[in-house]
């Protein structure tokens, strides 16, 4: 009921908020009348009107000069008006960020100590666990891996928000991280792990500073989005180039594509754009673009042959002087998306 009233009155007041910028406009339209007036007298040469102490030229200036007032009036008010509602709207948008960061910051303990547990009850920690019990074991954990990478990413938010997402940058081969990102991505399954194609020779790829996990983080984010995203179209591709000053990792699938409009609005947080019914927050790809970032790097989309798209993700060889004595990052660019 509160909520109602409250959505009624915001209507109210942009139509109100427009009522008054039309009026300015019109108060403002005066100002080219009184040219084309006094140029009308000018021309025809009647002297009320041409001349500048003429009794209507007075009367049309004065009428112009109140509504200039009038119209500046009404426009700081708007602006006013303007600027506290954005100044709500980024409270309400703090509040909702501090809400989820609470949350995750609550739950990611519980789930942590639940995932010791089922792990040391599927060790047999805790005696005997049959055949049954293992494969309820194996839900929950599967179950409690999503739940705490759903809590990861949030947090992760929260902290590239806040401006303290850390790096730890050092000596790294990124060839080595590529194959921890297959493994890591297909969860040890067998069939998870067939459906990555590695077309790159496995040799040394070593970059000055990468902080591997966030590398790796990052990788796996985009080949679990291959394999949400193509469930039909088994093969992805992951490939990495060297492209001189930068190596560039790839991973492509044949799945449903990106449209043009959609290329760039999926790497802003809480955005999605798949008719799909699979799970997700829309955060992955933020992040990830925000590691990218961080390591002088670019995160990007194309579309693939045929069908598709791949994911383009570079890591300079050397660090640039613009990245080299910080590791901690901005916040995302502001976003109404969602809100
Ligand atoms: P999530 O997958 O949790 O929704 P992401 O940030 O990883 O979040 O991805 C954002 C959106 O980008 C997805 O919801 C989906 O619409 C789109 N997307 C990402 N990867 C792919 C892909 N490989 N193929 C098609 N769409 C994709």
């Amino acid at each position: 009921m509160k909520r109602k009233r409250v959505e009624f009155s915001d209507r109210k007041e942009s139509k109100e908020i427009i009522r008054q910028f039309e009026i300015a406009m019109a108060l403002m339209s005066v100002i080219p009348l009184l040219g084309f007036v006094y140029l009308v007298g000018r021309i025809s040469g009647l002297s009320y009107f041409a001349e500048p102490g003429g009794i209507v030229t007075l009367f049309i200036i004065a009428v112009a000069l109140s509504g200039m007032l009038l119209a500046r009036f009404l426009v700081s008010n708007v602006v006013g008006r303007l600027g506290r509602a954005n100044d709500e709207l980024r409270k309400a948008s703090e509040m909702k960020s501090s809400f989820l960061r609470n949350v995750a910051h609550e739950a990611a303990t519980p789930l942590a100590t639940t995932r010791n547990h089922l792990e040391a009850m599927k060790d047999e920690l805790y005696g005997p666990a049959g055949p049954e019990m293992q494969k309820s074991i194996g839900v929950s954990l599967r179950q409690v891996t999503r739940l705490t990478r759903i809590i990861h990413d949030l947090l992760d938010t929260g902290r590239i928000e806040a401006g303290t997402l850390h790096m730890e940058f050092e000596p790294t081969d990124l060839s080595l991280l590529l194959k921890e990102a297959m493994e890591t991505a297909s969860e040890g399954l067998p069939a998870r792990r067939d459906r990555i194609r590695l077309l790159a020779e496995l040799q040394p790829r070593w970059v000055e500073s990468a902080d591997r996990d966030r590398i790796v983080q990052t990788v796996v984010n985009l080949l679990r989005n291959a394999e949400k995203y193509s469930p039909e179209n088994p093969e992805i591709e992951l490939d990495v180039q060297d492209r001189g000053s930068q190596y560039e990792i790839s991973v492509a699938d044949h799945g449903d594509g990106i449209p043009d409009e959609a290329k760039e609005i999926i790497f802003e947080p809480f955005t999605r754009h798949t008719s799909r019914k699979v799970g997700g927050l829309g955060l992955g790809l933020a992040i990830s673009r925000h590691i990218a970032h961080a390591h002088g790097g670019r995160l990007w989309v194309e579309d693939n042959e045929g069908s598709g798209s791949v994911f383009k993700f570079t890591v300079p060889k050397q660090r640039s002087q613009e990245n080299s004595d910080q590791n901690v990052f901005p916040a995302f660019p502001p976003s109404n998306r969602n809100d």
